[in-house]
């Protein structure tokens, strides 16, 4: 491990234990950091899913003790974590297979997703899935409220848990909270199709600190709360906070970010060389071949079918780039219980054939489709690999691909292009920009990658790193820390 990061991690251990003596971090997230399953023989096997949250709590966690509660359906499970030396708690509530359907599949991501995403013919909101999803926000809620002090520091994720903050307070708890909403905040219009909006909003306003992704996200909620809700906003010299019933919540543009050492380390291995090589030849990544390179959820709001149209338009427009370009998509499955997303793979799937019988050669595809999911370590060695990445979204919270792609161009090579949309394009304008419901659009984008001039190439990627660089996970969290502290103060 870097220095740099031990010292990051310390760093955040004694923020907390200055900021908040002797709390404990609890933290409310659907999903668990570590899930144990059983192998076919019976073997316990742990998985850790990746993702920015993981990656900034659990070494904080490991650190300083606390529990982590996480939702499944099916029974309890009550963890020790880490496996190898365990130092905090994993309590995943286990919920019944239809009230989880309901608050996961139904409320959460077949309403609020689509609905946040701006994709409103997406979104169908049903009054036995909103049962569901107030069940499983209170079942959260009295679990965190039986074990919570109010020395400790609650931290609720996104928004399959808007309402626990509200109940937690129903119940009588009165030590800080945190929430953070992962996904945009929809404008006005958007939100007014939401028939709980008022609810959902009340929920929110409860926390001490609620952070978004940017800073549009943090305007679209307080128009929210003052339309709806008739809420009184006060900027001051730390920002902007609505009190809603006597209770005082601070807004912050925060975007979450990612272990930068811990990406730039990984880029630097032996092993990622070698799997470089090793991947230049699986791929016939000749002298004068590019790789264009996009790594995504298969989901919709990530607007791959548009970003293989405007690939068509690339090769259309560019035909000397057949045979010398080629298109590897990382689709990892999920959410394959919504028909939305099987259509979507279908969808996906079919395009690819028809960009191959096109444009492909025998010996070279236009386009390599992989749909399941990578490490980390695999996705770097692609990251250093690819001369373009490509980043589509119609909508996205923030996109950390984006980022771990900066982060692991150790060399300054490659470039970014980055949907205007997505919430990480506030952070990185030094991208090339890209529309992503255009392909002559998506087409230009490309273009402009592949055929700028190296210097340009290397300042756009200068610029990303530094961006990238100034902030980490960690000091995402030290922000959110010290923020929450300072709305605790004013409160
Ligand atoms: N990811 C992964 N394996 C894969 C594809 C993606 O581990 O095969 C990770 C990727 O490294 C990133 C996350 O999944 O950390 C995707 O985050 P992002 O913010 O880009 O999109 P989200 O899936 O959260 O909408």
């Amino acid at each position: 491990m870097a220095v740099a990061r031990i010292f990051a991690e310390e760093t955040m251990q004694l923020l907390l234990t200055d900021l908040f003596p002797g709390a404990r971090l609890i933290v409310a997230a659907n999903r668990a950091p570590f899930r144990r399953v059983e192998s076919q023989h019976g073997a316990t096997l742990w998985q850790r899913p990746a993702g920015g949250v993981t990656a900034a709590l659990d070494p904080l966690l490991r650190e300083t003790g606390g529990v982590w509660f996480a939702a499944e359906s099916g029974s309890e499970q009550d963890l020790a974590v880490p496996p190898e030396e365990p130092s905090y708690r994993v309590l995943v509530l286990g919920v019944p297979e239809d009230v989880y359907r309901g608050y996961y599949t139904g409320y959460a991501n077949s309403g609020l997703w689509p609905l946040c995403h701006n994709l409103v013919e997406r979104a169908h909101f049903h009054s036995r899935d909103w049962i569901s999803y107030r069940q499983v926000n209170r079942m959260f809620a009295a679990r965190i409220a039986s074990v919570a002090s109010a020395q400790d520091l609650v931290f609720v994720h996104d928004y399959q848990l808007a309402l626990v903050p509200g109940y937690l307070r129903q119940l009588g708890y009165k030590g800080p909270i945190a929430h953070f909403w992962h996904i945009p905040w929809p404008p006005a219009v958007v939100l007014r199709l939401l028939p709980e909006r008022r609810l959902l909003l009340q929920g929110l306003l409860q926390a001490d600190w609620l952070g978004f992704q940017t800073q549009e996200s943090v305007d679209a909620f307080a128009s929210a709360a003052m339309a709806e809700l008739g809420v009184t906003p006060c900027r001051d010299g730390h920002g902007l906070s609505l009190t809603y019933e006597g209770h005082v919540t601070r807004l912050a543009a925060a975007p979450i970010s990612i272990d930068i050492q811990k990406i730039e380390e990984l880029a630097a291995t032996r092993l990622t060389q070698e799997r470089m090589v090793k991947l230049r030849e699986h791929l016939a990544l000749g002298q004068e071949k590019s790789l264009l390179l996009g790594v995504d959820r298969l989901d919709y709001t990530k607007g791959i079918p548009a970003r293989l149209e405007g690939y068509a338009t690339l090769l259309s427009r560019y035909p000397s780039l057949v045979g010398k370009v080629q298109f590897l998509q990382i689709a990892v499955p999920t959410r394959t219980e919504i028909s939305d997303y099987r259509r979507l793979a279908v969808s996906v799937r079919r395009r690819a054939r028809e960009l191959n019988r096109r444009f492909g050669l025998p010996s070279w595809p236009a386009v390599r489709l992989i749909e399941h999911n990578l490490r980390l370590d695999q996705l770097v060695a692609l990251y250093r690999i690819s001369d373009v990445a490509v980043v589509s979204s119609l909508y996205d919270g923030l996109n950390l691909v984006a980022k771990e792609y900066v982060a692991a161009r150790i060399d300054e090579g490659g470039a970014l292009c980055l949907s205007e949309t997505a919430g990480a394009y506030e952070e990185l304008p030094a991208a090339f920009p890209l529309s992503p419901l255009s392909s002559e659009r998506v087409a230009e984008s490309l273009a402009r990658a592949l055929f700028a001039p190296v210097e340009e190439r290397k300042q756009r990627m200068r610029s990303l790193r530094a961006a990238v660089t100034q902030n980490t996970v960690h000091t995402w969290l030290g922000r959110v820390l010290s923020g929450v502290r300072e709305a605790t103060l004013i409160s």
